[in-house]
């Protein structure tokens, strides 16, 4: 079985619709994936529609924003929960609405420097999307400015960068009390990524195990390999699951569908714990 549990869409920074996802996943062999737009769950309609049609199991998933105390971002993988929670989606709703405002802020900022405006960025967000610094990316290739979105991040959208401004997003160990609460399955995504910024310490990790963390995602690319065997034994004290995904952007990212895989006995014990959603089957 080939399974993805980490990917995106046009419902966030992705650059296809759900559906091409699914069709995306098939085409790349895929058995099992699942759809985690950034703060929200509104392609897991149209993705469960597609893969259904195209045969492949379908598993609802969002990847929720959040900061540490000391100010560093933690994106937390939701799987198989209610999306009708009403606490969880206060949560989601409030980060959305303000990643709108956040991004407006930075284009103000960018706009004393660059030939670019809102409406240059709005023309690459779907109506509704989670806005993220890839949006600002795509209107700052569009300008000419830079040849794509990694070359973006790399000085001008890095949060070092003046024109970088932050957006409201929980605690991760309040996060993660909150999917459990939503009947859902709580992985820490990419959680030693250090060359997107700061990556949290131990006191973090502690906290979101005792909030009721499941799993860890080991398997991205973003993990260097000395930081995978020290989350395997940290999964292993912890009796953690632990996911390997490839958090597929489309053409946003050079990220393959398949490039990390998680195991069908992992998938299992995912299903066995979640409440709040069902997976998708053909
Ligand atoms: P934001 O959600 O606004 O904080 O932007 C962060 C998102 O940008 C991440 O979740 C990734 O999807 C994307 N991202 C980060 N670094 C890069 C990069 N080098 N190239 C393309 N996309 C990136
Ligand atoms: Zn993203
Ligand atoms: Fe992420
Ligand atoms: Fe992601």
């Amino acid at each position: 079985m080939k399974i993805d549990l980490h990917t995106h869409s046009t419902v966030s920074d992705g650059t296809e619709p759900p559906a091409d996802v699914a069709a995306a996943a098939a085409a790349a062999g895929l058995d099992a994936f699942a759809l985690t737009d950034h703060d929200s769950t509104a392609g897991w309609a149209e993705c469960a529609v597609a893969a259904r049609g195209l045969g492949l199991m379908f598993v609802p998933g969002m990847e929720i924003s959040c900061r540490s105390t000391e100010g560093i971002s933690v994106h937390i993988l939701s799987y198989l929960h209610d999306p009708g929670n009403r606490a969880l989606r206060v949560e989601i709703d409030r980060t959305r609405e303000s990643r709108l405002i956040r991004a407006e802020r930075m284009v103000e900022r960018l706009a004393e420097d660059f030939p670019i405006s809102w409406q240059h960025v709005a023309k690459h967000v779907t109506p509704g999307a989670s806005v993220g610094r890839p949006h600002i990316a795509d209107a700052l290739v569009t300008a000419g400015i830079v040849t794509d979105r990694s070359e973006a991040f790399t000085e001008i959208l890095t949060p070092k960068s003046r024109y970088f401004v932050s957006h409201y997003a929980p605690n991760p160990a309040d996060a993660v009390a909150l999917v459990r609460a939503a009947g859902g399955v709580p992985v820490f995504a990419h959680p030693v990524a250090h060359q997107r910024g700061r990556v949290v310490g131990t006191h973090t990790f502690s906290e979101m195990i005792d909030a009721g963390l499941l799993g860890l995602e080991v398997e991205h690319r973003d993990n260097p390999a000395e930081g995978r065997q020290w989350l395997r034994q940290l999964a292993q004290q912890h009796n953690l699951l632990v996911t390997g995904s490839s958090d597929y952007h489309g053409a946003g990212k050079s990220n393959r569908l398949g490039e990390f895989l998680t195991s069908s006995r992992t998938l299992e014990r995912i299903e066995e714990m979640a409440s709040g959603a069902a997976v998708v089957r053909p």
